[in-house]
C-alpha cells in the first residue's frame, strides 16, 4: 500500500458531514447550498438525459460546453480561449487539479503552496513526488506580501498552486498581490494551477480577476473552473481546465486515464448554464451576500467575532477574538457533539505552523437553517 494514502486521514468535510448526519447535527461545515438550484439547468440536464447521447462523449469534453466555457470567460473576464485547444472539461475541479497536478509534476520538481490550502492539493503533489514549499497567510487579512513569496520560491520551483478566491479564508487576492506573484512565476518559468472555483461567488460589487490576465500569464496559467460551484449543484462534478494548446495537450493525457470523460448530459446543462443572462450571476451573489450577512450578524450577537468573507460560500469565526480559548479542532468537537453543529477547523488548511483559533462556516443555506445553526453557536460557547 503506498503510505501515502494508507497514512491518510479522511477528509475533514466528509469526516464532520458524517459526525452531522449521525448525529442529526445542523451541518455549516462541508460547503454545499441547501437549495435545488436553477430550475433551467436541472430542465436541462433532465432533457439532455431523456433526449441526448447516454454514451461517451468526447474525451475533452462536449464541443458545445468547450465552446461555451470559451465564450463565458469572454463575456465574464475579457479572456480569449480558443475552445478547440485550450478547454479541457473535467470530472469536476477535483479532477482538474489531479489531472493537472500529474501532468505538469515531475519528481523533485518544487511546488509553491499558500497556506491555508484546499486540502487535496498537498497529497496530489506528494503522488506526483513534488516537493512542497509553503507561504502562510494568517488572519485578518491574509495577505501575501512579496518576502513571503521570496523565502518560497527557489531555482526549483516548477508550480505554484493558487486558489482565488480563497477556500477557506473567504479572501480575495488583490491586483499587487496577484502581480507579485505573478512577476515571481514569470521569473522561474513557473506554471501556475490557479483554482478559481469561487470566481463567480465575490461580493459587494468586487470583480474577479484570473491571474491568467496578467502579464506573462497567458500560457503558464491552468484557469480551473466548476459548474458545481457556478450553479449551486456541488454533487454535478462538472469542471474545466483552461490553458495553452501546449500545456493542455498534456493535461488531456492525465485526464484520458483518470476519468476519460464526464457525464454528457451534465455537461449539456452546464453549457446551458453557462450562457444564462447576467442578471442570473447578479442574484446569485446576491442571495448568497444576503445569507452571508445574516449569518455574520446572528454570530455576532451570540457574542462571536466575524471576519470579513468577500467570497466563497464561507465565513470564519475568530475564536481568541471571540473570547474562547479552545483551539478550532476542540471547539468544533464541541459544537457539533454538544450543541449540534457542524463547522471546519481551519488548521486543517495547513500542513505547519496552523493558524489554530479560526472555525470555518458555510452560509449557503436557507434562511432557516442559517437561524437554527445561530442559535446552536450561541450554545457552543
Ligand atoms: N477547489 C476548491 C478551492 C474548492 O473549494 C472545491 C470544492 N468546494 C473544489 C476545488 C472542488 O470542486 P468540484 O466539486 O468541482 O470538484
Ligand atoms: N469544497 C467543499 C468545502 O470546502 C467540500 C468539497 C468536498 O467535500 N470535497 O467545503
Amino acid at each position: 500500500m503506498n503510505p501515502i494514502y494508507a497514512e491518510m486521514p479522511t477528509t475533514i468535510f466528509e469526516a464532520m458531514s458524517a459526525l452531522a448526519r449521525e448525529l442529526g447535527a445542523i451541518n455549516l461545515g462541508q460547503g454545499f447550498p441547501d437549495a435545488r438550484g436553477p430550475e433551467s439547468v436541472i430542465e436541462a440536464a433532465v432533457t439532455a438525459l431523456r433526449e441526448g447521447s447516454n454514451q461517451y462523449p468526447p474525451m475533452p469534453g462536449l464541443p458545445e460546453l468547450r465552446r461555451a466555457v470559451a465564450d463565458h470567460y469572454r463575456r465574464h473576464q475579457d479572456i480569449d480561449l480558443d475552445w478547440t485547444s485550450e478547454v479541457t472539461i473535467t470530472s469536476g475541479a477535483t479532477e482538474a487539479l489531479a489531472a493537472a497536478i500529474l501532468a505538469l509534476v515531475r519528481p523533485g520538481d518544487e511546488v509553491l503552496l499558500i497556506q491555508p490550502m484546499y486540502d487535496a492539493y498537498l497529497p496530489l503533489v506528494l503522488r506526483a513526488g513534488g516537493v512542497p514549499r509553503f507561504a502562510r497567510l494568517a488572519p485578518p487579512d491574509w495577505r501575501i506580501d512579496a518576502a513571503m513569496l521570496d523565502a518560497a520560491f527557489t531555482p526549483a520551483t516548477r508550480l505554484v498552486i493558487l486558489n482565488n478566491p480563497v477556500n477557506p479564508s473567504a479572501s480575495l487576492f488583490d491586483a499587487a498581490s496577484l502581480a507579485l506573484l505573478a512577476e515571481r512565476a514569470v521569473a522561474h518559468d513557473a506554471v501556475v494551477i490557479s483554482d478559481e472555483v469561487w470566481e463567480h461567488l465575490v461580493f459587494d460589487g468586487r470583480r474577479h480577476l484570473p491571474i491568467m490576465a496578467l502579464p506573462g500569464m497567458r500560457d503558464r496559467t491552468v484557469k480551473i473552473g466548476s459548474a458545481g460551484k457556478i450553479f449551486s449543484l456541488t454533487g454535478w462534478k462538472v469542471g474545466w481546465m483552461c490553458a495553452s494548446p501546449a500545456l493542455s495537450r498534456v493535461l488531456a493525457k492525465a485526464h484520458q486515464f483518470l476519468t476519460f470523460t464526464t457525464p454528457p448530459n451534465l455537461q449539456a446543462a452546464a453549457a446551458h448554464g453557462l450562457a444564462l443572462p447576467d442578471d442570473y450571476f447578479h442574484e446569485m451573489r446576491a442571495g448568497y451576500a444576503r445569507s452571508r450577512d445574516r449569518l455574520a450578524a446572528g454570530l455576532a450577537d451570540a457574542g462571536y467575532r466575524v471576519l470579513p468573507s468577500a467570497g466563497t460560500y464561507f465565513l470564519s469565526v475568530d475564536l481568541p477574538g471571540s473570547g474562547i480559548a479552545a483551539d478550532d479542532v476542540t471547539f468544533a468537537e464541541i459544537a457539533v457533539r454538544e450543541a449540534g453543529v457542524a463547522t471546519i477547523p481551519v488548521s486543517a488548511f495547513y500542513a505547519e505552523d496552523a493558524v489554530r483559533g479560526v472555525v470555518r462556516l458555510c452560509f449557503a443555506k436557507q434562511d432557516e437553517t442559517i437561524d437554527a445553526g445561530i442559535a446552536r453557536m450561541a450554545i457552543a460557547r
